[in-house]
């Protein structure tokens, strides 16, 4: 019998083992903060050991929502040490589902390997009546041991389904199937057979074929968010730029506008701060372009990306330069 490939699982916390009231309490449960000890989560799934040899690694615990910057660079570390020491042919991260969608796309950006790196959470407290989490694991442990996920970046699989870093987003708060590609759709799906299939691979570059390698880093350049609605003014743009924003996400209206007030202190904010200005959009998908007048002004535009995504984007880009065009670059490529 050939041997089975090695995953590491990298436990940050989240839904997925999280330890409700009673099987019914499917909501209160972060209030309560109770989790699965260590070794807990892999001994409910013996059937692993037919998929892979798992190991845990230690790794912090706690709601996705309580990340920080810092977490992630801790994370990137991690995950090049199990790979630099030959420990493992795949990760598993299991995560809470509010922020999985930026720490894929963080991962996405920044890793510099081919092997697979999944994330994966779950809607329901591993209490629950049909608690999801367990077979999204194993899942995930499916296509991280898999060589044919090589080479695809890192991605996210949640019921059933294989999203991209870059491009998945939840859309829902409670449903099992929250998870999308909006526009682009899933690359593929851990389907009820047993297998993994692929059908769509990104063009976007990722991982080994990005410019940004943040194992030395210890923070990342500020980047807010500010989010228009009608009668926005300036002042949260100016209050970023005072605490030491060095690049501001408009999350616009539409197809990326923020409000005249809004512009003004974006042309301020640009003219004596230098600060740099990325233009998404609120609404749930499509592109934000770069119009010759945006261009002029200093302006980024945010492709297809949500306005969180494009603010770990742009911080990376801040750790490079804070040329406005050669950031644009940047947003075309990733
Ligand atoms: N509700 C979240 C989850 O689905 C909690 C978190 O993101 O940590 O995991």
């Amino acid at each position: 019998m050939s041997e089975l490939p090695r995953v590491a699982l990298i436990i940050t916390g989240g839904t997925i083992d999280s330890v409700g009231t009673d099987r019914l309490d499917l909501a209160w449960y972060i209030e309560a903060g109770k989790r699965l000890g260590t070794g807990e989560l892999l001994g409910q799934l013996p059937e692993l050991k037919t998929i892979a040899h798992v190991k845990e690694v230690p790794f912090r615990r706690l709601p996705s929502h309580a990340l920080v910057d810092k977490d992630w660079l801790d994370m990137v570390r991690t995950i090049h040490s199990i790979f630099d020491e030959n420990k493992a042919d795949g990760i598993v991260i299991t995560h809470g589902t509010n922020t999985i969608e930026e720490t894929a796309y963080f991962l996405n950006l920044t890793l510099k390997t081919d092997k697979p790196v999944i994330v994966v959470g779950a809607m329901r407290p591993s209490s629950a009546i049909s608690a999801d989490g367990y077979l999204n694991l194993v899942n995930a442990v499916k296509v991280a041991a898999d060589p044919h996920s090589r080479g695809r970046g890192a991605m996210l699989v949640m019921n059933d389904t294989i999203y991209s870093g870059r491009d998945v987003t939840k859309n829902d708060t409670y449903r099992v199937q929250a998870f999308q590609s909006r526009d682009l759709g899933p690359l593929g799906f851990a389907d009820a057979d047993g297998s993994v299939v692929y059908y769509h691979q990104t063009v976007k570059k990722h991982t080994e074929n990005t410019e940004f390698d943040v194992r030395n880093l210890q923070s990342l350049p500020r980047v807010d968010v500010v989010v228009s609605y009608v009668g926005a003014d300036g002042n949260m743009i100016e209050a970023a730029a005072a605490v030491g924003a060095k690049g501001i996400v408009s999350a616009g209206t539409g197809a990326g506008r923020p409000t005249p007030a809004e512009d003004e202190a974006f042309d301020r904010v640009y003219k004596e701060k230098g600060v740099i200005m990325c233009l998404c959009s609120r609404v749930a998908s499509g592109r934000v372009v770069r119009s010759p007048g945006l261009a002029k002004r200093g302006f980024v535009a945010g492709d297809n990306l949500q306005p969180w995504k494009a603010r770990l984007l742009l911080a990376l880009a801040l750790t490079k330069t804070n040329n406005a065009d050669e950031i644009q670059r940047m947003f075309d490529t990733y």
